[in-house]
């Protein structure tokens, strides 16, 4: 990622110039991480699982990255199991507390109606061929889970709890500590205990992820929303948990996730965790202030804007508007135009037909509700933010010839 001699536009195509407004969809690699990456590319080609000299160099770069990142989320560095990103760790978590589920009842498990598809596509699909109860807690309108509504689901046969810590569509900051709280209270009272997963995706790049601090027993996250490579994750798994397994071979990663590991995209992985830790404050600071100006001329130009999710619990990098009868894949298309790129949803979701279900969960209402999604990040200036409220003023005006 380069910037032009014009600050505020980033170049990511030759010929093109465009100002990105997507990074809870992708963020673009840090040249850092990319030099990590490239070096590891080109020299550490031999298989970790040998034991030859050239295998066991690789395997001791593959033992540093696990512990440089246990170090930052504070756990034991066989705690930390690699995996291909996110969808993969969420999965594993679930599939993983799953197959090793022995009682005869049938286990219960409880998430909220606005997790991520990987969360939630895999408990309706066990829910669906019978194989679990699961509680799908509603938000109230802000996007936000009550601990209590979470407590209340917590039954005998309950087996985990599934909680994202920021929503990737509206921004909304999960109370992961309070459930977690909760969960620990039913834990000391009653004999099943329950464990509690969060989806850490999008939370990373801006919150605290000290798993003692949250209070989880299994957390996920990738590396490409914090400026690392695509498929690369971690799933954070208590060492005590008994835990099965999604994929069967090879006994790598402490025999929850076969295959040859991908050592270049570890360190990359590695190096992308110890930059967004150290930039952390700074940066949420930064763009706390970005976002809460663009929300503040947003307000001011458009009358019926409406703001979706919570202003304060919310990643600083969020906007999520809708415009009341105006399609949103069209404003998107007509960003995009005019050299803004943003999303309508979900990028996962994208290909599908109907308004985002988050949206939906948060305005109470089956019908569809337009919605638009500007995540900024750590390229975004503030010329990048007036050139896109021009932007915005001069879409409006246009379409207030068809849409009114
Ligand atoms: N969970 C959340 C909250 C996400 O935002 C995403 C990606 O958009 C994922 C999970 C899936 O991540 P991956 O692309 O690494 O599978």
């Amino acid at each position: 990622m380069q910037k032009s001699k014009k600050k505020n536009i980033l170049i990511t195509n030759k010929n093109k110039n465009f100002i990105f407004l997507d990074y809870a969809s992708s963020t673009p690699i840090d040249f850092s991480v990319l030099s990590v990456m490239n070096k590891s590319f080109k020299e550490d080609f031999a298989n970790p699982g040998s034991i030859n000299e050239a295998s066991l160099l690789t395997k001791n770069k593959l033992t540093k990255a696990r512990e440089d990142i246990s170090k930052i989320i504070n756990c034991r560095k066989e705690e930390v199991v690699f995996t291909s990103g996110s969808t993969e760790s969420n999965n594993l978590a679930i599939l993983g507390v799953l197959f090793v589920y022995k009682k005869n009842k049938i286990p219960h498990f409880i998430t909220t109606e606005i997790e991520h598809p990987s969360v939630l596509e895999v408990f309706k699909f066990l829910e669906k061929n019978k194989k679990i109860e699961v509680s799908f807690v509603k938000v109230d309108k802000n996007g936000l889970v009550c601990p209590q509504d979470i407590k209340k689901e917590i039954k005998e046969n309950t087996v985990l709890v599934s909680v994202m810590y920021a929503n990737n569509e509206i921004g909304t900051i999960q109370p992961i500590r309070e459930i977690a709280k909760e969960i620990r209270h039913w834990n000391k009272n009653n004999k099943n205990k329950v464990l509690f997963h969060t989806d850490a995706t999008q939370a990373i790049n801006y919150l605290s992820i000290n798993i003692e601090k949250l209070g989880v027993d299994m957390m996920s996250f990738n590396a490409h929303k914090i400026y690392g490579p695509k498929g690369v994750g971690v799933l954070f798994k208590k060492r005590e948990i008994d835990f099965g397994k999604i994929m069967y071979g090879g006994s790598q990663e402490f025999d929850f996730r076969p295959g040859t590991e991908n050592l270049p995209l570890v360190l990359g992985l590695a190096k992308a965790l110890e930059i967004t830790e150290k930039i952390k404050q700074k940066e949420s600071e930064r763009l706390v202030s970005l976002r809460d100006f663009f929300i503040k001329e947003l307000k001011n130009k458009i009358p019926n804007l409406l703001i979706n999710g919570d202003l304060e619990k919310r990643l600083p990098n969020n906007i999520n508007i809708t415009i009341p009868n105006l399609p949103s894949d069209l404003l998107v298309v007509e960003f995009s135009a005019s050299g803004v790129f943003i999303s309508e949803k979900s990028a996962c979701k994208s290909g599908e037909k109907g308004g985002s279900y988050v949206i939906k969960a948060i305005s109470q209402t089956t019908e569809d509700v337009p919605s638009l999604r500007f995540s900024l990040g750590r390229f975004t200036t503030k010329k990048d933010i007036l050139y896109t409220i021009k932007v915005f003023s001069n879409i409006l005006k246009k379409l207030s010839l068809w849409y009114k």
